[in-house]
């Protein structure tokens, strides 16, 4: 099958159409599809003259592996029967899509949990308002803050605000998506589709780097994998490992873009008594022994852009320092480090490594962390999706903020924003693999679930004539299984109860 649409046209609706075709309305592109063919998004298909979603409907089995994780989830088609003990969960992936959003989401679905008669409200929702936040465990100078973030040329969105050992990209949004060329939303669009389905993506960015992106990979920064995430600024490095360091060496100064720490000079070498060394850094000077900017940002050592350490030293003070100081030049990962002793004319001069200053970096290197990038998208819900839930949508709203209605995607947690709306995050590493579809509106097609009590859903106007038992729905053809992730909680209890 291939995609063959003919239309997109306001009045389409209005227009017949040919015989054996279908019209596909589950979003407002509006394909006519000619049989055995699949409209624009691959999702419909034409199948004898019926309209029906490709894609299996994913139901997920909270079944206890040996690693509880998920497995691809079309690997495995589900043979009709149910595991005793085994609770499931429809989630939103390949369910459909209803549009306009007045008319009750596809699944409604009844189970019972613990003995309380519970509602999934199953759907996908099709999000033109959405992107993602990625973090990157960097400290390598991707660019500078707000830079534009390319794909094949087109901007898909910005460098945002640096965080603790990461850099941060804002990618997606309105913006990128509706708001500039036919091209640019179409590039933004598939971009975010294949971060979110844990695709790699290769981004450059303006006056920067090409980095490839990928959930819960290491990232690849101007075609070096990246292998750490630094163990803290060059101050936090200093007060983890000053006590190590004390005695073998008479000064340390761990280079760091943000913050770079100087032992004798910072609180923790005081706190140690150690003699101040007279060796003086560039860059300001923000409390004893810590100092901004000492390089500008880059590759080099800590994410400076300083490959021979020695050039961040402004003096060495004659009154102060003495022949033969041992000092330890190092950065925040431990990747770099150099040793040296000053000469007698108080010049330092290169040395291998002691054995225990070796081993002192080694254990920096051993307190970082593996680097990874991660994806969470960011969307809201709080639209007319709503509608397909409630015939009363702000109730819904305010049902998922009193905590009665658990919002997953995937069946994966979500963090859902303070404030108006349905504001949700989400970690696309914890849903099953390709859960993310699009449409060429352009937008993203996200599975979305709502969990409550049946009479809560009574309460707040849902659509209870619609509700299906769960058999009804497992009695479906077109259905396959995952297992349920065990790190995700069960939506079915209470929040934040495991179970
Ligand atoms: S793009 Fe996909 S969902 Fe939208 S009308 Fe066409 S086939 Fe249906």
């Amino acid at each position: 099958m291939r995609s063959d649409t003919t239309t997109d046209s306001a009045d389409a609706l209005d227009e017949p159409v040919a015989a054996g075709n279908v019209r596909c309305d589950a979003c407002p592109v509006l394909c006519i599809i000619r049989p055995g063919k699949t409209g624009a998004c691959d999702r419909y298909a034409n199948l004898e003259g019926k309209l029906a979603r490709v894609d299996p409907l994913v139901i997920a089995q909270r079944v206890e592996g040996p690693d509880g994780k998920v497995v691809r989830f079309l690997d495995r088609e589900w043979n009709g029967e149910m595991l005793a003990d085994a609770p499931i969960f429809v989630t939103g992936i390949g369910s459909g899509t209803t549009y306009p959003d007045y008319k009750p989401a596809p699944f409604i679905v009844a189970s019972r949990h613990a003995g309380v008669d519970m509602v999934t409200v199953v759907t996908e929702g099709i999000f033109s308002y959405c992107g993602v936040k990625v973090k990157i465990d960097t400290d390598r100078f991707l660019g500078p803050e707000q830079a534009a973030v390319r794909v094949d040329g087109e901007q898909i969105g910005h460098v945002t605000t640096a965080e603790y050992g990461s850099q941060m990209l804002a990618l997606g949004g309105v913006r990128h998506l509706t708001g500039g060329t036919k091209r640019e939303g179409r590039v933004t669009c598939e971009a975010l589709e294949n971060l979110c389905n844990r695709h790699p993506v290769e981004v450059a960015i303006d006056g920067g780097s090409k980095v490839v992106i990928q959930s819960d990979a290491a990232p690849i920064v101007d075609g070096e994998r990246e292998e750490r995430m630094r163990v803290g600024c060059g101050s936090a490095t200093i007060g983890m490992f000053a006590q190590q360091w004390f005695g073998h060496a008479d000064e340390v100064i761990v280079v760091d873009d943000q913050i770079t720490g100087v032992l004798s000079e910072h609180q923790a070498g005081r706190f140690l008594s150690m003699q101040p060394a007279g060796i003086k850094v560039r860059g300001r000077k923000s409390t004893p022994g810590r100092y901004f900017r000492v390089a500008e940002p880059g590759s080099g050592w800590g994410g400076t852009n300083v490959t021979d350490p020695l050039e961040i030293i402004e003096h060495i003070d004659p009154d102060t320092a003495w022949p033969g100081l041992r000092l330890l030049m190092v950065s925040t990962t431990g990747q770099q480090a150099a040793w040296f002793v000053l000469d007698s004319q108080l010049r330092p001069q290169p040395a291998p490594l002691p054995l225990a200053i070796e081993q002192a970096v080694a254990r920096i290197a051993e307190n970082c962390e593996p680097a990874r990038c991660t994806v969470l998208f960011m969307g809201g819900a709080g639209g007319s999706l709503r509608a397909g839930v409630t015939d009363n949508p702000v109730q819904l709203t305010r049902s998922v903020k009193d905590a009665l209605t658990r919002v997953t995607c995937g069946g994966a947690p979500v963090f859902i924003w303070p404030g108006g709306g349905i504001t949700l995050m989400v970690d696309v590493a914890r849903m099953p693999e390709r859960s993310f579809g699009s449409v060429p509106t352009p937008a993203l097609v996200v599975p979305i679930e709502f969990t409550l009590r049946r009479d809560h859903y009574a309460a707040l106007g849902g659509h209870i004539g619609n509700i299906v038992p769960l058999e009804d729905v497992l009695a479906r053809s077109h259905i396959a299984a995952t297992d349920w992730r065990s790190d995700n909680p069960w939506p079915m209890g209470a929040q934040g109860d495991p179970e």
